[in-house]
């Protein structure tokens, strides 16, 4: 493959991104607003950042020579008013839009309309989307690829009759979860047809609230797994690679909280059947620019079970660049400019070990209940092998209109035990004050020893939480 490489490198190298793009709109806020202008800003290619009038004083603002206001806090107003973000792109003289993830990041009709005004959109087609964006379709497609999926229904459950109707041939217990879906939302447990029609009901009233649609679909429940997934690249020319594997086990209530990569539960051979998968699952949707395949991993260690497709940058995409040494913004922004992928499957290594930590506004001591306000003292951990993704400064609000990330503090160590060693330190060096965080939850889950086994399944948080709350409790009174 050296001559692929080769040509492949000279393809790319030849031509300055910024000669493809010249100015992009960053259709976002908060740290990926940030992470976005970064890469762009490396490649030489212009900005601008729109805000809705909560995030005036934000700084993703404040950093931006050209800025627009696109309207009021509510993001239904201002980061979900599609054509509010193309006239700002359109009067700025803008010929890319990057959307970050959350928001309009995953919405078809808008890639579509980009397209359609001559902006690139800075992800996969209107069509990809589409085809990878119902989380129940997906399921059917996949399942035609030859890609393993969950044992459920075939497509949407039309009616509780129906939805019972599945649950009985695949076995109890099973989840209800929206098509739509998205950050745990419209997800409901039923451990028994008793429970169905209630679970029905409240999974279809959140998924109608959280995405304006009810669609359901079912799934048996995967019982101790954990959640593994693939990032994937892919140009327009046809390539696609993978970039190695996460382990997202730790979550609360089918969110995320801590990611690390790679997953200390693959064997080499699991890694590359895994991968191949997920490399077979983008090609089923024509996929191009970067994207993550989902899947849940039995506790056999064996089994696996794709779950969705997410058609965008990643939270946890910094873990995969830290052992990869790819910058995946910036690939986003080649691919979207037609150019060739610069590397190949082979040119991919997995180097050392990363961990990320989410820290949320949130009261972990209140069914994580999210708390914003006023940070009124900040310091973020450095040192070797540390990166912090945060728009948060001294003396700023986290808003309440938007999600509740604070920072994402990731760090990059030769070995799983020394990553979680750095961690550990960071977090004793992280300050944070004005309102509660998850920071003192995480610190002690670093020392729990199925954590530090490697023993994780996504069922560990929810079950573990009184004795680590218990824990910080104590070292708080012992400190005091
Ligand atoms: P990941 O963390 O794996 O990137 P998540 O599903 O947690 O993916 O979503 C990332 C961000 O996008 C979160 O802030 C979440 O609230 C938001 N998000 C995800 N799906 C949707 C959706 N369908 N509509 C609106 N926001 C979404
Ligand atoms: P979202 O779009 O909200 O990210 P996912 O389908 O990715 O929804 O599921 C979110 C989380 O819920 C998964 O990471 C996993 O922990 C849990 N989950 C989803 N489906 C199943 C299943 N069939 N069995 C067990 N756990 C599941
Ligand atoms: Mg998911």
């Amino acid at each position: 493959s050296e001559g692929k490489r080769r040509a492949g490198f000279l393809r790319g190298a030849s031509v300055p991104l910024s000669a493809m793009l010249k100015r992009v709109l960053i259709a976002n806020r908060g740290e990926i607003a940030l992470r976005v202008r970064r890469a762009c800003r490396e490649a030489g290619i212009e900005t601008v950042s729109v805000y809705s009038q909560a995030d005036a004083e934000a700084l993703h603002v404040q950093l931006a020579t050209r800025s627009v206001c696109i309207g009021p806090p509510r993001a239904a107003d201002s980061y979900l008013n599609s054509q509010a973000l193309l006239s700002a792109a359109i009067a700025t003289g803008c010929d890319g839009l990057h959307p970050g993830y959350g928001f309009l990041s995953e919405n078809p009709e808008f890639a579509d309309a980009c397209a359609e005004n001559g902006i690139t959109f800075i992800g996969p087609s209107g069509d990809a989307i589409r085809k990878a964006g119902s989380k129940s379709a997906a399921r059917d497609l996949m399942r035609a690829a030859g890609v393993p999926v969950t044992p459920g229904s075939d497509g949407p459950v039309s009616s509780v009759e129906d939805a019972l109707a599945v649950a009985e041939t695949v076995g109890y217990p099973v989840l209800l979860k929206a098509s739509a879906g998205g950050g745990g939302r419209g997800i409901r447990r039923c451990d028994s047809s008793k429970d169905l029609p209630d679970a029905y009901a409240a999974a279809k009233a959140e998924a109608n609230a959280c995405f304006g649609n009810d669609e359901m679909y079912l799934e048996k429940l995967v019982l101790e797994p954990r959640h593994i997934e693939f990032q994937i690249l892919a140009d327009r020319q046809g390539h696609v690679i993978h970039l190695g594997d996460r382990d997202c086990s730790i979550q609360r209530r089918n969110q995320k909280l801590i990611e690390e990569a790679p997953a200390r539960c693959l064997t080499p051979e699991l890694r590359e059947e895994m991968g191949r998968a997920a490399v077979k699952a983008a090609q089923a949707v024509h996929y191009e620019g970067a994207g993550t395949v989902e899947f849940l991993l039995d506790s056999d260690g064996q089994h696996f079970y794709f779950m969705e497709m997410n058609t965008r940058i990643q939270v946890e995409h910094g873990v995969t660049e830290m052992i990869t040494g790819v910058d995946l913004v910036r690939q986003q922004l080649r691919i979207a400019s037609g150019l060739p992928l610069d590397l190949t499957q082979e040119d991919v290594t997995l180097t050392g070990h990363a961990i990320e930590c989410r820290i949320n506004a949130e009261d972990p001591t209140a069914n994580f209940r999210p708390c914003p306000g006023k940070v009124e003292f900040l310091h973020f951990p450095g040192g070797p092998g540390v990166r912090v993704d945060s728009a948060l400064y001294n003396g700023c609000t986290l808003s309440p209109y938007y999600d509740s990330l604070a920072a994402k503090v990731m760090v990059h160590a030769p070995t799983r035990l020394e990553a979680i060693r750095r961690m550990r330190r960071c977090l004793e060096e992280f300050t944070l004050e004005g309102f509660p965080t998850n920071a003192e939850l995480s610190y002690e889950l670093l020392f729990h020893p199925t954590f530090v086994r490697g023993g994780c399944t996504t069922a560990f948080l929810d079950r573990s939480l009184p004795e680590l709350l218990e824990f910080s409790r104590r070292v708080d009174d012992h400190k005091g």
